[in-house]
């Protein structure tokens, strides 16, 4: 026998491995090992049917919240992760140098999603924000200590974040957002993660202290300061010019003002995309939306008139490659682990959210069937 499974009969949809139709997956030992359009089922301990089914790499969402008890998805990450797809997710700063020992104790103990995270600046990370920023004190800015942590979890830290916003940071210059480049400078040129909802700064000059590889995250946020100018036209120049040049926008979807309609149709009938989807989930957003999970997100894009390929292109390929995961997820390429995701797209009518008040009618919806993590299902629709 060459497989241990067999998917069959579903409709590849691979970006970034470059493949696309009616295909079958043949994998063995946890990995993907052919992709063609008809493998010898003879060949197969199982099969599994993907008839009429999209096959996608198994969905990676680069911002979402996973520290259990401090500000997260509780304990629920697996099956939030699952129901939407996702099979390697990455905890946006939840927790700083002086707590990242808790959030690797959550991650070995408790997630069985493939998990990466980025270390908040603040040594507290994102603990009890709604009364205090992270950063509202000085003194919690930690970026020596931010590199350390980075520096001695390699295989789980992948990067540094920085929230800046009202009330977030200790003073509205760019020193916040040179005191993160610091730190990524030093823990070996990692990249930056920095939030950006209605900050007292002008994009631009966040945006000067950044470098290729940094990420823009909540770029579809429709407040003060965003991509576009201030009377919300025209996407910056500033903009365009720093995603030419390497620098990623995040439409992380969130809540309290990081997603919005208006904008979004704005920016996108100006040709700019983001570069990765991804969800900032939390347990309120998964059980209360609008969020719910990343393939609603990703059925928001798809309303708004962007192809199916390019909306899984930024929420598999591209985010691997962020989380220096290129060919290991994010693709169906044969040698890649056996991440995957069988995705339903349904005709329909939902009313779907922003995070303003606005609302869409999506007449198709994406909905995770089953989905599959180095080669076993750890999802499942039917059963929840
Ligand atoms: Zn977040």
């Amino acid at each position: 026998m060459q497989y241990d499974l067999l998917i069959c009969d579903g409709e590849i949809v691979d970006p970034g491995g470059g493949l696309n139709g009616r295909m079958d997956i043949g994998i063995a030992g946890g990995k993907i090992a052919a992709v063609a359009p008809a493998l010898p089922r003879q060949e197969a301990r199982a099969t599994l049917s993907a008839k009429g089914r999209f096959v996608t790499p198994g969905l990676v969402d680069v911002h979402a919240h996973i520290f259990v008890n401090a500000s997260d998805m509780g304990a629920n990450t697996d099956r939030f992760c699952g129901a939407g797809g996702v099979t390697t997710v990455c905890d946006a700063g939840s927790a700083g140098s002086a707590n990242f020992a808790g959030l690797r104790f959550v991650v070995e103990q408790a997630v069985r999603t493939r998990t990466r995270a980025f270390v908040n600046l603040s040594a507290i990370g994102i603990t009890a924000t709604s009364r205090c920023g992270e950063l509202a004190h000085f003194p919690y800015a930690d970026p020596e200590g931010c590199a350390r942590t980075i520096a001695e979890n390699r295989d789980l830290a992948i990067g540094v974040k920085l929230r800046y916003g009202p009330g977030i940071v200790w003073e509205y210059t760019t020193e916040p957002v040179k005191l993160a480049r610091r730190a990524a400078d030093m823990a070996g040129g990692v990249p930056m993660m920095v939030h950006i909802t209605d900050t007292p700064l002008p994009l631009p000059e966040i945006l000067a202290c950044m470098k290729p590889g940094d990420i823009i995250t909540h770029c579809f946020h429709g407040r003060e300061h965003g991509i576009m100018g201030p009377q919300k036209e025209m996407v910056l120049k500033e903009v365009v010019e720093a995603q030419r040049h390497g620098i990623i926008f995040n439409c992380a979807h969130g809540r309290g003002g990081h997603f919005n309609f208006p904008l979004i149709e704005k920016a996108l009938d100006q040709g700019f995309l983001p570069d990765t989807i991804s969800t900032d989930m939390t347990f309120t957003t998964a059980t209360g939306g609008p969020v719910w999970d990343l393939t609603t997100t990703m059925s928001k894009l798809l309303h708004f008139g962007v192809p199916l390929d390019e909306v899984v292109r930024r929420a598999t390929a591209t985010p691997a490659k962020i989380l220096g995961l290129d060919g290991v997820v994010g693709t169906l390429r044969p040698g890649a682990n056996a991440d995957v995701a069988i995705l339903e797209l349904r005709d329909g009518d939902w009313e779907l959210r922003d995070t303003d008040g606005n609302a869409i009618r999506a007449k198709r919806r994406l909905f995770a069937e089953r989905v599959l993590k180095d080669g076993r299902v750890r999802y499942d629709r039917q059963s929840g």
